[in-house]
């Protein structure tokens, strides 16, 4: 298999997120405004001690 045969085939792979890293993915007031509106608790409602 040539190297572009493969690239194209890896391009064309359905992909999926296993998961994702909210620190790095979600600002901190967003992260605090999804737990309000889904009654979820957080330890602190200061967006910079959210991620701290
Ligand atoms: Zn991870």
């Amino acid at each position: 298999m040539s190297a572009a045969v493969l690239a194209r085939q890896l391009r064309e792979m359905p992909k999926v997120e296993l998961h994702c890293h909210l620190e790095g993915c979600v600002r901190p007031e967003t992260f605090i405004d999804l737990a309000r509106r889904h009654g979820v608790d957080l330890p602190s409602d200061d967006p910079a001690q959210v991620y701290a």
